[in-house]
């Protein structure tokens, strides 16, 4: 299936093809329909496209060279790092270059005394953890995806994770990134030290879905692995509850490791998966981890039950050990699998609301569910606000995926509309380009536009990505008026 959202002339060059074999071994260009097919889509399967050719370079040089290339040839390039991405930013083109980053998979070095860690883009999240075990550091950032998604991919997406709601987002967590240029020049932003003087380029460059250069080496921070760490089970009969009880213990001042909402649809398919000993009769758990000093620890566990009650929890479960603890995330940590196997597709959407939020904006998703006719299961970061609507459809029902969709962009629209954001760590690739539109002003969109022009003024590094042009965004906004608004009106309408 091909519905690629992009708004380019196609226009292919094979010759390219010709280009990359004359810089790269024999078996790093890929060019059989058999060799492209396993990178025709990222974790977003609904976008298929295979790309014109796959380079797998495996030094900086020779991402140079066919950076050079394409520049001069005029060909766009899309870098892949693990294709786990759920927006679709690394779906290819058809008339471009897939770079994948795979073979950049070794750790350069691990610096305790600096508590960093040096890597190249490919190394998986969890391997730098692995390798930084043995100096009782880790790094801190955790997708539940982080046993195979890539650093790099991390980086251009600036992931999230259980933990980033005490120690922060892929941005908060790197030091220094070495990069390429469309034209194929090495560049440095940040550095060893904590700060760097300048603009700040890299928190620029984090996030910015491989639409402004190609990374090729990364310098995480590392942190030491907390003493101990403490799981709460709270049961609740309603998600509203749910929802003012995360609110209750931010305010309080607390700030948890990880707390983490699963509602009833999504408490079940865990529970049915991977028996965590969830409760199933209740509408809502959240878990809530504290880490840090054992007197710390101990002190704010009991603040949190004594919260978690007083909002209204019907049970509230201390992890006996270490095991349960395990056992309590080990749900949370299947849940989308778990989900996988109740419904034959699920769509993740992600966006994030102000936490006060939660409890209305859960409702009213409950409400659209209804209305779309589609079951929704939910099961996220609500420390951070961060929600993971799992909208459940069944591809070979004609018109579910485009409801799919539709009840998506409408959950994101909500969460613009309490304040919130159309992404909270997925990005926006191919599948957010709409919403984007509802976020942002064109005086806004044009300044994106700008920057993106400052690097890659050809746009030829992963375009149609990310940032909608003003005319895709007035011919969404000439479908969707809100509150009698129409949204840039000064653009024709076609
Ligand atoms: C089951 C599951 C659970 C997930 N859970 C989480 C979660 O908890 N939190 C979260 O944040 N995400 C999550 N994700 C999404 C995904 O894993 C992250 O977005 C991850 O960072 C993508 O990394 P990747 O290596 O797979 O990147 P890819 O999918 O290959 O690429 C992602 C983007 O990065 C760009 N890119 C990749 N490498 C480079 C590079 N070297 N230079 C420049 N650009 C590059 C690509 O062009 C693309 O735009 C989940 C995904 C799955 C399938």
């Amino acid at each position: 299936m091909s519905r690629i959202p992009d708004e380019r002339p196609l226009n292919p060059k094979p010759e390219v093809v010709d280009g990359l074999r004359r810089l790269l071994p024999r078996e790093s260009v890929l060019t059989t329909e058999a060799e492209l097919a396993p990178y025709e889509c990222d974790g977003l399967s609904a976008f298929q496209q295979r790309p014109l050719v796959v380079a797998l370079p495996e030094t900086v040089e020779q991402v140079q060279a066919v950076m050079r290339l394409c520049h001069e040839m005029e060909v766009p390039v899309v870098a892949r790092g693990a294709g786990t991405g759920l927006s679709g930013g690394a779906l290819p083109l058809a008339d471009g270059v897939l770079l994948s980053l795979a073979k950049f998979n070794r750790i350069l070095g691990i610096d305790p005394a600096n508590r960093s860690a040096t890597v190249q883009p490919g190394v998986r999240n969890l391997a730098i953890s692995e390798a930084a075990a043995g100096h009782g550091l880790y790094y801190a950032p955790d997708p539940s995806s982080q046993i195979a998604c890539s650093i790099g991919g991390n980086v251009a997406e600036n992931s999230g994770g259980v933990h980033c709601l005490k120690y922060g987002l892929t941005v908060h967590n790197i030091l220094k990134l070495k990069l390429i240029s469309v034209e194929g020049e090495l560049f440095e932003v940040g550095a060893d030290a904590l700060d760097s003087p300048g603009l700040d380029l890299l928190a620029l460059m984090t996030g910015s879905e491989g639409m402004l250069a190609v990374i090729v080496e990364v310098t995480v921070k590392l942190l030491p692995k907390p003493e101990r760490a403490q799981a709460l089970l709270a049961a609740f009969d309603s998600v509203e509850q749910a929802g003012a009880a995360v609110a209750e213990i931010i305010g309080a001042g607390i700030i948890p490791a990880g707390l983490e909402m699963m509602d009833r649809p999504a408490i079940r398919a865990a529970e049915d998966f991977v028996h965590a000993g969830y409760p199933t009769d209740v509408e809502a758990i959240l878990i809530c981890e504290l880490d840090g000093f054992n007197a710390e620890v101990s002190f704010d566990v009991m603040r949190v039950r004594d919260l978690l009650l007083a909002s209204g929890a019907a049970d509230v479960r201390t992890a006996a050990d270490d095991a349960e603890r395990l056992r309590f995330w080990k749900g949370r940590k299947a849940a989308f699998p778990a989900v996988g196997r109740i419904s034959p597709d699920y769509y993740c959407m992600d966006g994030t609301i102000p936490r006060r939020q939660l409890g209305p904006v859960l409702r009213q998703i409950s409400a659209l569910s209804e209305q779309y006719g589609l079951a929704v299961a939910n099961v996220f970061h609500a420390g951070d606000g961060n929600l993971h609507p799992l909208i459940l459809y069944d591809a070979n029902n004609p018109g579910e995926l485009e409801q799919a969709e539709a009840l998506g962009g409408a959950i994101l629209e909500l969460c613009v509309e309490v304040g919130g954001t159309v992404t909270g760590e997925h990005g926006v690739g191919v599948e957010k380009l709409n919403q984007m539109c509802v976020q942002f002003n064109s005086a806004e969109l044009n300044q994106m536009h700008a920057v993106k022009a400052a690097f890659d003024p050809k746009r030829l590094l992963n375009p149609g990505k990310a940032v909608p042009t003003l005319h895709r965004c007035a011919e969404f906004g000439a479908m969707h008026v809100h509150h009698g608004e129409l949204k840039f009106p000064e653009l024709p309408r076609f």
